[in-house]
């Protein structure tokens, strides 16, 4: 890791090791800044820093990693948003066809994820301590094998690299609920987290059978603690208050997204829009959480 934070190129080059293809954009934004001696304090010379002891105590910042979808085309993503002074950044960006281009260094924060929490991280938002990776997809429309492919080996190497623990590899959606709703329900978990290795791909085996939570007429208090207690234990944040409000609704709408999507019917957007948060997979997210405690 040392050998790593030292060397004075080090842009991600992690992936490069691994043989990961990539387009690598951020090189001319360290060249523009001048930032080449990543890893140290400072880049002025004439402050003669000694390097000789250096402590194996250390780890990476980097906590999490959120899949995004673009919604725009890839041209338009890029042009209008990630290349554009001012605006929104990611860390990478897969094309359709499985390019995978790197935009931001990941030791630099992207702008990605803005007001966003998670257990043990309610802050300040999650910028500073993910990687964000954005998948060209308009949200109604199934992803390629071809992104699979490298959203799975890419995601795979920064999870190794960074340490990051498995209910820590998330979608937008779960850290901002209330505002966001990618990456999509068409994004398929099961296989994501079977290519990289996480536990978690076990919560698919578990039936998909739902409960109706909540009826226009009533809902049990109680049923509804139960279920905020569990998210929460999850690590998403809501109010454990028993009321079937906007948040647990979002909340809800979120974890269909990543663990339950046959809740969701996907070709009729008013399912999409009315229904489906209305009803969830008690016993996936149960699963979910015995996994954790494993
Ligand atoms: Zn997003």
């Amino acid at each position: 890791m040392i050998e790593i934070l030292d060397n004075p190129d080090y842009m991600g080059v992690v992936e490069y090791a691994n043989n990961i293809d990539l387009h690598d954009f951020s090189s001319e934004i360290y060249s523009q800044n001048n930032l080449n001696n990543i890893g140290r304090s400072t880049n002025d010379d004439t402050l003669n820093i000694n390097h000789s002891h250096e402590s194996p105590n250390f780890r990476s910042r980097i906590r999490f990693l959120i899949l995004h979808n673009t919604v725009e085309s890839f041209e338009v993503a890029l042009n209008d948003y990630f290349l554009n002074p001012g605006s929104v950044s990611a860390h990478y960006i897969i094309d359709t066809d499985g390019e995978i281009y790197q935009l931001v260094p990941t030791e630099k924060s992207a702008f990605h994820a803005g007001v966003s929490k998670w257990k043990d991280f309610e802050g300040l938002g999650l910028n500073d301590v993910s990687v964000g990776i954005e998948l060209v997809n308009s949200g109604f429309e199934p992803f390629t094998e071809e992104q699979y492919i490298s959203v799975g080996k890419l995601s795979k190497n920064i999870v190794q690299t960074h340490e990051i623990h498995q209910n820590r590899v998330l979608s937008h959606c779960d850290i901002a609920p209330d505002r966001k709703q990618d990456v999509s329900g068409y994004f398929d978990w099961h296989r994501f987290y079977l290519d990289i290795n996480s536990d978690l791909a076990e919560v698919f085996e578990v039936s998909s059978e739902y409960e109706i939570l909540y009826t226009d007429q009533e809902y049990d208090s109680q049923k509804i603690k139960n279920l905020q207690q569990n998210l929460c234990d999850f690590g998403y944040v809501l109010d454990i208050d028993g009321e079937y409000g906007e948040q647990t609704l979002n909340t809800m709408m979120a974890f269909n997204q990543h663990f339950c999507p046959e809740v969701i019917n996907l070709d009729d957007p008013k399912s999409i829009e009315n229904g489906y948060c209305y009803k969830l997979s008690c016993d996936r997210l149960e699963k979910a959480l015995a996994l954790l405690n494993k």
